[in-house]
């Protein structure tokens, strides 16, 4: 069982206290849907890492956790056989008592391209919205934030996730709950909201944008990235079938249409920060991910075009505010 009584207890006394009123009820329905499969095998792992306390944690340039001469060979091999049984590792890099996860993504090179752009984290309130393994969470705690929630209804990066938490004493300022954003109650409390990769998987992305302004604060920042096309502000791009392989893909908006949605739901300032061609070296197969990756999307004779013939993945980052 993954236990969440440490988040209970520690928003009971403060700013997401009315959260309580709807949380455990929909964690216990979790609990009891993921009792068998997969879950309980990963739980199993889970409990079999070593709980290794140190002090060596670097946040702010890297997710680096301990030292390679701190543990004997012996034991580094016992662990990296451990974290191998929550392969695919996408999201990352992870370096632990000298143990690099290569994962799929340099998740890494998006928090530099946006780092820069957005207010300071400093004693924020900060939730990530389709978070994945993680990543980024420890880079806002690197970067200064008070109290860093995740969200993301995938099991398996929960569990990469608890893996990663375990060697870095249990953290008790960072959280990941295995829930989608539609299942948040309109918590208006947070400072910053990140919502990261996750729009364009959304049916509705209205409704996602409007869900998103919910949970911030007066005042709060909304950092988005999604993928985009190139075009004006009526131009938006539905897939027939797949893109890029994936089956999952709705809405593909020009950044111009982006900033159209956002300023209609409400948000205001909105900014326009970085846009990016996504290159095989960011998103690529490693010994972390054996599966394919983006190379094996595009087109091998137009790498302009993905498989089925759309504009290759282009990602922008936008921020805007909630002036309510
Ligand atoms: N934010 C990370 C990960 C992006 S991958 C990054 O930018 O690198 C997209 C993630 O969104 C996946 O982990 C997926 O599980 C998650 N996701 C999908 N539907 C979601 C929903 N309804 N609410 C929250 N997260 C969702």
């Amino acid at each position: 069982m993954i236990d969440f009584s440490d988040f209970y207890q520690i928003i009971a006394k403060n700013r997401l206290k009315h959260w309580l009123y709807t949380l455990p009820a929909q964690l216990g329905d979790w609990q009891n849907e993921h009792a068998h499969g997969d879950f309980p095998r990963w739980q199993r792992v889970l409990n079999k890492l070593p709980r290794l306390t140190s002090s060596d944690i670097d946040l702010t340039s890297q997710v680096s956790i301990g030292k390679a001469e701190d543990i004997q060979p012996g034991e580094r091999k016992k662990i990296e056989s451990l974290l191998r049984h929550f392969h695919p590792w996408r999201k990352g890099p992870f370096n632990i008592y000298g143990i690099h996860i290569d994962t799929e993504w340099r998740s890494d090179w998006k928090w530099e391209r946006l780092r820069k752009h957005i207010s300071p984290l400093q004693h924020r309130y900060v939730l990530d919205v389709g978070c994945g393994s993680g990543y980024h969470m420890w880079r806002m705690l690197g970067d200064g934030a008070e109290f860093v929630v995740g969200i993301d209804p995938s099991t398996l990066f929960l569990m990469q996730f608890e893996a990663i938490r375990n060697f870095a004493n249990r953290d008790q300022r960072i959280h990941l709950l295995p829930l989608g954003i539609q299942e948040l109650p309109k918590l208006k409390a947070f400072d910053t909201v990140f919502s990261m990769g996750v729009l364009y998987h959304r049916r509705s992305p209205m409704d996602h944008l409007i869900q998103l302004k919910e949970q911030l604060q007066p005042g709060g920042e909304l950092v988005l990235e999604t993928l985009v096309i190139d075009g004006d502000e009526q131009q938006v791009l539905v897939p027939a079938g797949r893109y890029g392989k994936m089956p999952n893909v709705w809405f593909l908006p020009s950044t111009a249409a982006l900033k159209l949605w956002l300023e209609k739901v409400g948000f205001v300032d909105v900014r326009i920060v970085d846009i990016d061609i996504t290159s095989t070296d960011e998103q690529r197969s490693t010994p972390w991910m054996t599966h394919e990756s983006l190379n094996d999307y595009l087109d091998p004779s137009d790498k302009t075009r993905t498989v089925e013939g759309l504009p290759a993945p282009k990602r922008a980052v936008l921020i805007a505010i909630n002036p309510d």
